[in-house]
C-alpha cells in the first residue's frame, strides 16, 4: 500500500495519521481539513478557550513540526468535493490524487436556525470551530444578553462561560426537560438547579418561533408571544454526521456512514472513524459523538488497514465542565430503566436495566467515575441499595 488518504483533520483523522505512523506505516499519508488550522482540540473551545484562560496555540494536538516530522502531508483549507470509489481518486477544488485507502473522518457539523426564522442574523453563532468562537469572542461581553437555544452540553457549557464572564443568560430548551438525548431526569434536574442558581434564566417547553432582527440579533419570539431580549445568540440544537461525501459516492449510510465492526464502509478500501459514522453495537448500530470515541475508534481503524482485523469495540466515556463542576460519564445509559442517586462525599447518579449496571453521571465525583467504569468494563453490577447507601464505602463496591 502507498497512499493512505485521510479526509477530515479533526479528532478522529489526526489521531488516524498518527496511529498510522506510530505502527510502523512508511507509506504516504495525507490528511486533507477544510479549515485553516492543524487539527486542534475541540472541548476547549466552549470551556477555557472562550474564557480566555487557554491560549490559542494550546489548542493544537500538535506542533506543526510534527507533521513535517513524521511525513504527514497536510492539506489544509481544502474541500474534498467528491470521491470515486471505482477509481480510488479524490476530487478538490485545485485537483485530483489517488489512493490505496481512503479514511473518511469528516466528523459532524451544527445544525442551525433556519435562515427565515432569523437563524443568519449577525451575532447568531454555532459551537463547533476554532473561528466560531474567535467570531463570537467579541460578542461575550460583560453585561451583554447572550440567548442560548438548546439546553444540550454546547448550550450548558456556553449558559456557564457566559454567566462567568458577567453576562445576563436565557436558556431555551424545547424539550420539558435539559439534556434530554444524553442524560437521565435526576441529572438533568441536578444542572438546571446549578445554571439557575448561578442566575441563569432557564425556559423549559419552550418553543422559539423566530429570532428577531434586520440584520444584528435583537431577540426571540417564542411561540406564546413572549419576547426576550438578546444581544448575542448561541445555537447548540445538536449535530448532523458528515455523510454527504459518502452519500454522493453511494456509500451504505444509516445513521452517518455505515462501517463494519472493523470500520470499512460499503466500498472496499474505504473505511470511516469518529463522529461521522455509525457502527455496530449489540444488535443494532450506534453513533458516538464524542472526543474518546473518535480517538480510540480512529486507533482501530489505523490497525485495521494495516492488517490487525480485530473489531472495535466501544468504551464510553464523556466529561463536561460547568461552573467549578466537572461532569464524568461512564457508560452508556441507553434503554435505562431505573437511576440509583448516591448522595454521599459527592453525588453520582447510577443507571441500570433491571439489575444491570449501564452507565453513571458523576458529578466532581472522580472516584464513583473511576470505579463505575470499571464496574461497567468488567461487566459488573453492584447491588442498588449498596450504591445508594452513602454509608457503603464506594471502594467496596469493587
Ligand atoms: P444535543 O446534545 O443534541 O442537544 C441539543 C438540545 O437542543 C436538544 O435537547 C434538543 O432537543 C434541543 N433543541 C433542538 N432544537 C431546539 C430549538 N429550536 N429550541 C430549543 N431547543 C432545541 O447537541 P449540542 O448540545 O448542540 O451538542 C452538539 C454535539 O457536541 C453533541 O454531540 C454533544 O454531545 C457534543 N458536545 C459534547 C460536550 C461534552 O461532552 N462535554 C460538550 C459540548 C458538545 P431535541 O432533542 O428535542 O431536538
Amino acid at each position: 500500500m502507498d497512499h493512505i488518504a485521510v479526509v477530515g483533520a479533526g479528532q478522529a483523522g489526526a489521531s488516524l495519521v498518527e496511529t498510522l505512523r506510530k505502527e510502523g506505516f512508511d507509506g504516504r499519508v495525507t490528511l486533507w481539513g477544510d479549515e485553516a488550522e492543524p487539527p486542534y482540540q475541540r472541548p476547549p473551545l466552549s470551556k477555557a478557550y472562550l474564557l480566555g484562560e487557554m491560549t490559542r496555540d494550546r489548542l493544537q494536538l500538535r506542533p506543526a513540526s510534527y507533521y513535517e516530522d513524521q511525513r504527514i502531508e497536510l492539506r489544509l483549507n481544502t474541500r474534498i468535493t467528491a470521491i470515486d470509489p471505482a477509481a480510488h481518486v479524490l476530487t478538490h477544488a485545485g485537483g485530483q490524487e489517488t489512493w490505496d485507502a481512503l479514511v473518511l473522518a469528516t466528523g459532524a457539523s451544527p445544525r442551525r436556525l433556519p435562515a427565515d426564522i432569523g437563524g443568519d442574523l449577525a451575532n447568531v453563532f454555532s459551537v463547533r470551530t476554532l473561528a466560531d468562537i474567535d467570531a463570537m469572542e467579541p460578542a461575550f461581553a460583560p453585561n451583554a444578553r447572550l440567548l442560548v437555544v438548546g439546553g444540550g452540553y454546547i448550550g450548558l457549557e456556553a449558559a456557564a462561560v457566559a454567566r462567568k464572564r458577567g453576562m445576563a443568560v436565557t436558556l431555551l430548551e424545547s424539550a420539558p426537560r435539559l439534556l434530554a438525548r444524553v442524560s437521565s431526569a435526576e441529572t438533568a434536574a441536578w444542572f438546571a438547579e446549578r445554571h439557575r442558581a448561578e442566575g441563569v434564566d432557564i425556559r423549559l417547553n419552550a418553543a422559539l418561533e423566530r429570532l428577531n432582527g434586520e440584520t444584528t440579533v435583537t431577540g426571540a419570539t417564542l411561540a406564546d408571544g413572549s419576547q426576550i431580549a438578546a444581544d448575542v445568540v448561541v445555537v447548540g440544537i445538536g449535530v448532523t454526521p458528515g455523510t454527504a461525501l459518502a452519500q454522493a459516492a453511494g456509500l451504505e449510510c444509516d445513521n452517518g456512514i455505515a462501517v463494519d465492526a472493523l470500520g470499512q464502509t460499503s466500498a472496499a478500501g474505504i473505511w470511516a472513524a469518529g463522529d461521522c459514522c455509525s457502527f455496530p453495537h449489540g444488535a443494532g448500530r450506534m453513533r458516538l459523538e464524542s472526543v474518546p470515541n473518535a480517538i480510540e475508534q480512529a486507533q482501530a481503524v489505523a490497525r485495521n488497514i494495516l492488517g490487525a482485523a480485530t473489531p472495535y469495540v466501544a468504551k464510553p466515556w464523556f466529561w463536561s465542565d460547568q461552573y467549578d463542576v466537572k461532569l464524568q460519564i461512564a457508560g452508556l445509559n441507553t434503554g435505562f430503566d431505573d437511576v440509583v442517586v448516591r448522595a454521599a462525599e459527592a453525588r453520582s447518579h447510577w443507571y441500570y436495566k433491571g439489575d444491570t449496571l449501564l452507565a453513571v453521571d458523576a458529578m466532581n465525583d472522580p472516584r464513583a467515575y473511576m470505579i463505575g467504569k470499571r464496574l461497567i468494563e468488567a461487566g459488573r453490577s453492584p447491588d442498588k441499595s449498596a450504591v445508594a447507601d452513602p454509608d457503603t464505602p464506594i471502594k467496596s463496591l469493587l
